[in-house]
C-alpha cells in the first residue's frame, strides 16, 4: 500500500486522495458528512470512498483494507459482465443507439444481413449459425453507415458558421480518443463507438475538432470558440465522458 498523490487539503474543506491497495487505485475523497461510503462504479471498476473530514486517513486506509475481499468481488463481477457485453450479440441484450438504450432482437432471415430500429427494439435479421463476431461487425457497419449520414450533417451546419471547411472524415475504431483532426489535411477523424452516445454528444465532438481548424491547442482561444459556438459544452462534454476512459482530442 502506498500514496500515489496528495492533491489539496485546505482546512475544512472538501479533499481528494488516491491511495493504492493490492494495486487498485481507491480515490478517496474527504467531505463535510457523516459517515463512509465505499462505492464501486461501472464501467471500469473505479472504487471511491467518501469519508467525514474528521476521519483520519489511517483509520480510512484501513477501513478499505477491511473491505478488500467485497471490493475484488464487485470488481471482476463488472469487470467481467463488461467484456462480456462487448462480445455475445445475442437477443435480449441491451445496445445503445444515439444515446438510447434498445433491446437486441436476431430474427432469422435468409436476404442480406440488416440492422433496424423498432421502437425500443434494435433488430438484427441474420442467417441463423452466424457467430458473435460477424453479428458485431453487421451492426458496427450499421452503426458506421449511420455516422456517415449523421457527421457530415453537423460539418454542413458549423461550417458555414465558424467560415472553415473540413477536407475529408473518416470513422475509426479508437481506443482512448473520441476523434482527432490533422488541421494541415482538414481531416476529421470520429469514433466509431459516438454513434452510442446522444446527438449532442456528436454535435458536441464534431463542433470540438472543428474548433482545432481555428486553433490547434487545447488554449484559452479554444475555450473562447467554444463558449462562442456551443456555450453548454461543458455539459455536452461531461456527458460523453460519464462512463469513458476516451479523450476529446
Ligand atoms: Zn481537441
Amino acid at each position: 500500500m502506498k500514496w500515489l498523490k496528495f492533491l489539496k487539503s485546505p482546512k475544512g474543506k472538501t479533499t481528494i486522495h488516491q491511495i493504492e491497495v493490492e494495486s487498485i487505485s481507491i480515490e478517496i475523497t474527504r467531505k463535510k458528512i457523516k459517515n463512509i461510503h465505499l462505492r464501486v462504479y461501472p464501467p471500469l471498476a473505479t472504487v471511491k470512498i467518501s469519508a467525514p473530514l474528521k476521519m483520519d486517513i489511517d483509520a480510512i486506509r484501513t477501513f478499505a483494507v477491511t473491505k478488500l475481499d467485497w471490493i475484488k468481488q464487485h470488481r471482476s463481477r463488472m469487470l467481467g459482465k463488461e467484456r462480456e457485453s462487448q462480445r455475445e450479440f445475442i437477443s435480449g441484450e441491451s445496445h445503445y443507439f444515439l444515446g438510447k438504450s434498445y433491446v437486441l432482437e436476431i430474427l432469422e432471415s435468409n436476404e442480406k444481413p440488416s440492422v433496424s430500429i423498432n421502437e425500443d427494439k434494435l433488430v438484427l435479421r441474420i442467417k441463423p449459425d452466424i457467430s458473435a463476431e460477424e453479428r458485431e461487425s453487421i451492426v458496427h457497419a450499421w452503426y458506421r453507415a449511420q455516422l456517415k449520414i449523421l457527421v457530415p450533417q453537423y460539418f454542413a451546419k458549423w461550417e458555414g458558421v465558424m467560415n472553415v471547411k473540413v477536407n475529408e472524415f473518416g470513422i475509426k475504431k479508437m481506443k482512448t480518443k473520441w476523434g482527432t483532426c490533422n488541421v494541415v489535411k482538414k481531416r476529421i477523424w470520429v469514433n466509431l463507438e459516438l454513434a452510442k452516445k446522444s446527438l449532442d454528444c456528436l454535435e458536441y465532438l464534431v463542433v470540438h475538432e472543428m474548433v482545432h481548424l481555428l486553433e490547434r491547442s487545447h488554449n484559452h482561444r479554444f475555450v473562447a470558440f467554444m463558449d462562442k459556438f456551443l456555450p453548454d459544452w461543458r455539459v455536452r462534454k461531461a456527458e460523453l465522458n460519464r462512463y469513458s476512459v476516451r479523450q476529446d482530442d
